[in-house]
């Protein structure tokens, strides 16, 4: 998962090694674990049911809730369905059944698999917990029916839900994202193989090599796709994770850029033009110049931050 070149079914899956060594030698620090499904930061890429359930039995072993961040949930059972053995002739809502029957609890943003425009919620089996977390809720935004969310965006998370795991739609979105993956790899634009479920991810610091990751080459090619094409894409990379609680920076793992795709929106032809913005930068890469920073917020500045180009 570290390698975005490298093809894998599952790079999304968690060490489980690396998992069971932490839980051993920290564990009273730990809370609880919550595995991502799929893993956004990583490329989107999918988890196994078999790392799902080797990650819950860990957690269990160690007394500790296991949840779910379940924001791509269907697309991840799509990727299940297709790569993991024995998982095949299956159906999504069987796998979905499947990933989460191992879960005590799980988050989720409905603005993602759940068609939404909003809102999102937090899942617990613990109907004790579960009976604390209303009250919480009732404090500060009201009851679960109107808090938070209307009951109008109930109703469409609710439609969306059943809509989320129709094996069509599933087959065309993450077709939509393979196809441009492969045309900007047959362009030389590195990508994160394969592509991910919600997005394409570009390898930004492997084709704008000349920008030092200090100088953001994955905010700079967002910058540029933006300028050619109207294109908005989002850094993941060292602006996102590069400064340190104190204040220093360093390059963070990768520099990629995610476009991430909104559901439904997107015809065969506006993949095309994707591909051709890139082709069009691809003529003037080794000119497009790194940025610095001019303000950022003490926290999470990928969200804030304003930049100067050098
Ligand atoms: C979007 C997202 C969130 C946050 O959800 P919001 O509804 O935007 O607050 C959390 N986790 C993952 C994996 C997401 O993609």
């Amino acid at each position: 998962g570290k390698i975005p070149s490298l093809d894998h079914p599952f790079k999304g899956n968690m060490d489980l090694d690396a998992l069971a060594k932490l839980m051993s030698e920290r564990g009273d620090a730990v809370p609880c674990v919550m595995m991502t499904i799929t893993n956004n930061a990583g490329g989107g890429q999918p988890v196994s049911l078999a790392n799902i359930r080797g990650a819950a039995e860990i957690a269990h072993a160690h007394g500790k809730p296991f949840f779910i961040d379940g924001c791509r949930f269907a697309e991840n059972a799509w990727f299940i369905k297709l790569r993991e053995d024995g998982q095949q002739d299956r159906s999504i809502k069987e796998i979905v059944r499947d990933t989460f029957d191992v879960a005590d609890g799980m988050t989720m943003s409905a603005k993602k698999d759940a068609f939404a425009n909003i809102g999102g919620w937090l899942a617990l089996n613990d109907d004790a917990l579960a009976e604390q977390a209303r009250t919480r809720l009732i404090q500060t935004e009201g009851f679960p029916t109107y808090g938070g969310l209307a009951g109008r965006d109930l109703d469409a998370i609710a439609q969306g839900l059943t809509e989320i795991v129709d094996e069509d739609y599933l087959r065309y979105r993450v077709r939509t994202n393979a196809y441009i993956a492969e045309r900007l790899d047959a362009l030389g634009v590195p990508v994160m193989k394969p592509a991910g479920g919600h997005a394409v991810f570009i390898d930004a610091r492997e084709w704008l090599s000349h920008i030092p990751p200090l100088e953001y080459p994955g905010h700079a090619l967002a910058c540029a796709l933006y300028e050619e094409g109207g294109i908005r894409g989002c850094e993941i990379g060292t602006v996102m994770f590069g400064r340190k609680p104190d204040g220093t920076e360093e390059p963070a793992r990768m520099d990629l850029v995610r476009l991430a795709m909104p559901r439904r929106v997107y015809t065969q032809s506006h993949a095309d033009y994707i591909v051709e913005v890139f082709e069009e930068l691809a003529k003037r890469k080794d000119d497009i110049r790194g940025l610095k920073i001019v303000k950022e917020p003490p926290m999470m500045r990928h969200f804030t931050a304003e930049f100067a180009p050098l």
